[in-house]
């Protein structure tokens, strides 16, 4: 792979939900949706239908900050479709915010999407190229233009055709005024999953938000799948053939980005984490007085290295739930000497201790760096960090927010230099083995972050402004 595909690329995570068949539809997507808050908080919106027109509204910020009315009584209907947003700085444009709504020749489409699409540059230009008019500057919008191309007369074909021309990472949510269709690229790197409530049909990224709305949980959307309900009822049908060789799962989705309480790719979230801290613990140990995790993304793990090492858990920290994105202004977020307002210490539980640390993952080294000195302010004797997966070294294509390589502090530096930096007693990583030991199909995950082996070659090179044009 070319250096300059390193090059700051599109980042987004994102979490979908949608249902149909249920009357006030938009209630429950907007319960769903705050159930997958954790996946996205820089945009949310929510498009429904009752049969006769699409009704949407969307908008920058966390969900309660763009529905300041509940129920949303703005948006009739017994389907639709929900989105939350990550974008990073840049692309973080009101436009951008998802659900995408247009009008076709045969009337409103809206779509939201979770991933990344590799080849969304080139197919935009081809489009581009002959007239066509883009909204947004995300790679999502290109679906919808190539929708709207009449060359096939049934809607489901039309879907068909335009998501076997995707490359990259994607799980859909399309809806028309009549039906909702669920969809994910043919190797899984994104989840979404199938729900029953009542009569009616959920699709949502993780579980927790099926959870949530007391739905059952049925079965995940299969790689390659397009699944289409409507008023006939639930249909299925490929678009592409399978993949050759194995699938590119997200592992990443366990190791952080996941709620605990989801079942993802076949596995609750939560067992996995102690399964890798408890791993972490027989690969690193190291004589210690307690066992401490950096909240929330931490806790399992370190739960898992404590029973498996024996070591007593405590909670040296606290996480403040309570900040909001206006709160910490950007000189401030950037002072390394400012007090972490987010994670404060109980000094009583790490004076005079040796404590491990034990979190998900690093990924800049920044913020490890400023715990670290934060706790032998507190009088803390001795800091092991030890992180449960292995050392992020490459970036991620499809659809998880690495920053790019020259900002991902192990992909320039070892790991003895990392300790140095943070300024750790001792730092270890999960090895890759023991990561991927952890799951029963361990082949249909992707590890590119960690090994740099994508399951499927990248051909475009990426930029985050790469759609922007000013
Ligand atoms: P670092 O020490 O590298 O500055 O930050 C590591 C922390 O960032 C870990 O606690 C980890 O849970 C968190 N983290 C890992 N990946 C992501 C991500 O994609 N987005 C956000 N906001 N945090 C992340
Ligand atoms: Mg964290």
């Amino acid at each position: 792979m070319k250096e300059h595909l390193f090059a700051d690329h599109p980042r987004e995570h994102c979490g979908l939900f949608s249902v149909f068949g249920v009357p006030g539809a938009a209630q429950l997507i907007y319960t769903g949706l705050f159930a997958l808050q954790h996946r996205g908080q820089e945009g949310a919106g929510i498009a429904t239908s009752a049969g006769a027109k699409v009704h949407s509204t969307k908008g920058e910020g966390l969900l309660n900050e763009v529905f300041t009315v509940r129920p949303p009584t703005a948006l009739p209907g017994h389907l639709g479709i929900g989105h939350v947003r990550y974008s990073t700085t840049g692309s973080s444009r009101p436009q951008n915010v998802q659900p995408i709504v247009c009008e076709c020749s045969d009337g409103l489409w809206a779509l939201a999407h979770n991933g990344n699409l590799t080849n969304a540059k080139r197919l935009r230009h081809i489009y581009q190229d002959s007239g066509a008019i883009f909204q947004t500057s995300t790679d999502s919008e290109i679906l919808m233009h190539i929708i709207a191309d009449p060359q096939y007369r049934t809607r489901t074909r039309r879907v068909e055709r335009a998501l076997s021309e995707l490359e990259g990472a994607f799980a859909f949510l399309i809806m028309t005024k009549h039906s909702v269709m669920a969809t994910r690229d043919r190797f899984g790197f994104r989840p979404l999953s199938i729900g029953r409530l009542g009569q009616g049909y959920v699709f949502a990224s993780e579980t927790c938000a099926l959870d949530q709305v007391g739905a059952t949980f049925e079965r995940d959307v299969l790689p390659g799948e397009l699944v289409v309900v409507d008023e006939k009822g639930i249909r299925s049908s490929t678009f592409c053939e399978p993949v050759a060789g194995p699938l590119g799962q997200c592992i990443f989705e366990h190791v952080y980005f996941a709620r605990p309480d989801s079942i993802v790719f076949g596995q609750n979230v939560h067992e996995t984490r102690i399964k890798l801290g408890r791993q972490l613990a027989r690969e690193h140990p190291v004589a210690a007085d307690l066992v401490m995790p950096v909240p929330d993304s931490g806790n399992e793990a370190a739960l898992g290295f404590s029973q498996a090492s024996g070591i007593p858990m405590d909670y040296g920290f606290i996480r403040n739930h309570y900040i909001g994105r206006t709160f910490i202004m950007p000189e401030m977020a950037q002072r390394q000497d400012s007090i972490d307002l987010k994670l404060a210490i109980v000094p009583g539980v790490v004076r005079d201790q040796r404590v491990v640390v034990v979190d998900d993952s690093i990924v800049r080294g920044s913020t490890c760096k400023r715990r670290i000195a934060a706790l032998r302010r507190a009088g803390a004797k001795e800091v092991h960090m030890r992180v449960s997966c292995p050392p992020v070294r490459h970036p991620c294509f499809f659809g998880i927010d690495f920053p790019s390589s020259g900002e991902l502090i192990a992909a320039g530096h070892s790991v003895p230099e990392i300790r140095d930096y943070i300024q750790a007693d001792s730092l270890a990583y999960l090895s890759l083995e023991g990561l991927l030991g952890a799951f029963e199909q361990p082949g249909d995950f992707c590890t590119g972050c960690y090994s740099g082996k994508y399951p499927v070659a990248v051909t475009e090179e990426h930029s985050k402004q790469d759609l922007e044009k000013t």
